[in-house]
């Protein structure tokens, strides 16, 4: 059974939850309390675990000695988030030819 990423419900395995890591999928941190087993609505800083302590930022990666990666499928139903918001993500950072009207075509003398 692997872990369901809280924000894009892309799986995750069960080493990829050290500090650094990151979702493959959405890059969002992968240890925070939003993939915590221990994470519960209602409770004081939402998290069963009493002895924890409180996190303030339930989506940043943390330190937590209690952190288990949350099994099963995410509570909160995945965004849809198909490839078209994926290509626009990636028309930010991709580098390429500026937009706008070339020069130096078939039609240029020089
Ligand atoms: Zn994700």
């Amino acid at each position: 059974m692997t872990t369901a990423c809280h924000r894009c419900g892309r799986e995750l395995e069960d080493n990829a939850f050290g500090r650094q890591d990151r979702c493959p999928g959405c890059e969002s941190d992968t240890r925070c309390c939003r993939n915590c087993a221990f994470e519960e609505p209602g409770y004081r800083s939402e998290c069963r675990e009493t002895q924890a302590e409180p996190i303030h930022d339930f989506e940043s990666s943390n330190s937590c000695d209690y952190f288990r990666p949350r099994r099963g499928p995410a509570r909160t139903p995945a965004r849809p988030q198909g490839p078209k918001s994926r290509s626009a993500f990636d028309a930010l950072f991709r580098k390429g030819p500026p937009a706008g009207p070339r020069r130096g075509g078939v039609d240029d003398p020089s």
